[in-house]
């Protein structure tokens, strides 16, 4: 079929052609939402409510503090790890499901750090980022930086990053899915790039874990944190997660050397002394309920594993969500043309999981239209999210694609939502301009 002519009907028969079809019904959607926006909180696992219910009621109600070694509470973080770990291109026993993304980007860079302070390299005291990665990543990397005295590097775009990757690099600290454009780096040339200067890598792969296939181990990459509450489906502020390539695990004691990391917690002796592995990557008690939220929802990744099981199921979710993905492209192009600017990459290799616009019209991008057209689309029941540009950059419509739950049909309907906003201008309402506190 030829993509600029995209029909409802084109897009019936792709669905019905869609192995994954089924998986939706894992999830509970509610009554006229399209929801594009998976990749800030995805959606909640049919299976969550009950689960959650059986672990407040019977762990906690009936078991008791007995449930730590009876419901087995105290390998949830590991076990959790350990699915994920198939998601991710890791092994068994590399991932722990533990703390904030913040918390554990903390703990993994101040590892690296530790490395090459060790090393004895005193030149080599740069860590490199790119200006456009997620605020918190940046954030943490200023306070770590400040406090060690390391020197924080930023980038403006990729084809900046071969010239900053110089011998006093350090760490070359990178998200591997840009959170605002959907743009994807190749991590196994960054990484190899990264370490032909003996910097080491850490990727933070918030917008990569249930989204895009990642291969940590065969990257070869050195250190990994990533979100459970977006493509994982682990629920507003799940647990997220850490991952240590084998050969660097046992090597450092982490920052945040709280008694779940020690290696024998339950003896309650005066000193610290490291678990082996990624397992002292823990800091205190872990959140048992969010734990057990966020099982559901790897379970929903895991439920594609049947449809591919050579390569894992982030195979056939990769191929629907490209397939996704074009569609939208191809739609918008077609039924929009000229209103809007493409900034996800066309390129598939290049491409993560997401469409972000910008308004093509010089003055709109600078101003109120992205906002407001978000805001005009979730008052349709179009569910997609706004990120702030700034004097080089545009504002953004952002709109995440996720394959388990997601239709081309919706994909046609929200497109023609989008049509109607725009020749309707229903966009220019003031109540569609007033800004809300979380965007
Ligand atoms: C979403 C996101 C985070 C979130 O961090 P929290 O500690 O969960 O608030 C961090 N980094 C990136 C790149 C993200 O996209």
């Amino acid at each position: 079929m030829n993509p600029m002519t995209m029909t409802l009907d084109d897009c019936r028969a792709l669905d019905r052609a869609d192995p994954l079809r089924d998986l939706r019904a894992l999830f509970t959607l509610p009554e006229g939402v399209i929801y594009l926006d998976g990749n800030s909180l995805g959606v909640m696992p049919a299976a969550a409510p009950a689960r959650i219910a059986e672990v407040v009621s019977q762990e906690w109600g009936t078991g008791l503090i007995r449930s730590w070694n009876t419901a087995r509470w105290i390998d949830l973080p590991q076990r959790l790890g350990n699915k994920l770990a198939r998601l991710i291109g890791a092994a068994p026993d590399e991932v722990m499901c533990t703390d904030s993304t913040s918390i554990n980007l903390y703990k993994v860079l101040f590892a690296a750090m530790s490395q090459v302070i060790d090393s004895d390299d005193a030149t080599r005291r740069t860590v490199v980022s790119e200006r456009s990665n997620f605020p918190t990543d940046l954030y943490i990397a200023e306070s770590l930086c400040r406090e060690r005295g390391f020197t924080l590097k930023l980038v403006d775009s990729v084809d900046a990053l071969p010239a900053a990757l110089t011998p006093e690099v350090a760490v070359l600290m990178l998200t591997h899915v840009n959170y605002r454009t959907g743009a994807m780096h190749d991590m196994a040339a960054v990484t190899a790039a990264a370490h032909a200067v003996g910097a080491l890598t850490v990727w933070d792969l918030a917008h990569s874990a249930g989204a895009v296939p990642v291969t940590l181990n065969e990257s070869n990459a050195d250190f990994a944190i990533g979100c459970g509450y977006k493509y994982l489906n682990g629920g507003p502020g799940a647990p997220a997660f850490v991952w240590v390539n084998t050969r660097h695990a046992s090597r450092f004691e982490q920052p945040l050397s709280g008694w779940f990391g020690h290696a024998a917690p339950f003896e309650f002796t005066p000193h610290y002394r490291p678990a082996p592995g990624v397992a002292r990557y823990l800091c205190g008690t872990q959140p048992i309920i969010s734990l057990s939220a966020l099982e559901c929802g790897l379970d929903t990744l895991l439920a594609a594993e049947p449809f591919n099981a050579d390569f894992g199921p982030m195979a056939a979710l990769r191929t629907k969500s490209l397939a996704l993905t074009d569609a939208f492209i191809a739609v918008v192009e077609a039924r929009c043309p000229g209103r809007f600017t493409l900034v996800t990459p066309r390129d598939h290799a290049r491409r993560g999981s997401q469409v972000c616009l910008s308004m093509a019209d010089a003055a709109e991008a600078q101003g109120n239209a992205a906002y407001a057209i978000v805001q005009a689309l979730i008052a349709r029941g179009v569910i997609g999210d706004f990120r702030a540009g700034d004097a080089q950059t545009p504002h953004i419509l952002r709109f995440g694609f996720t394959p388990l739950y997601l239709s081309f049909e919706d994909v046609w309907n929200s497109v023609e939502h989008l049509v109607q906003v725009m020749e309707k201008e229903e966009w220019k309402r003031p109540e569609f301009n007033q800004k809300n506190a979380v965007t």
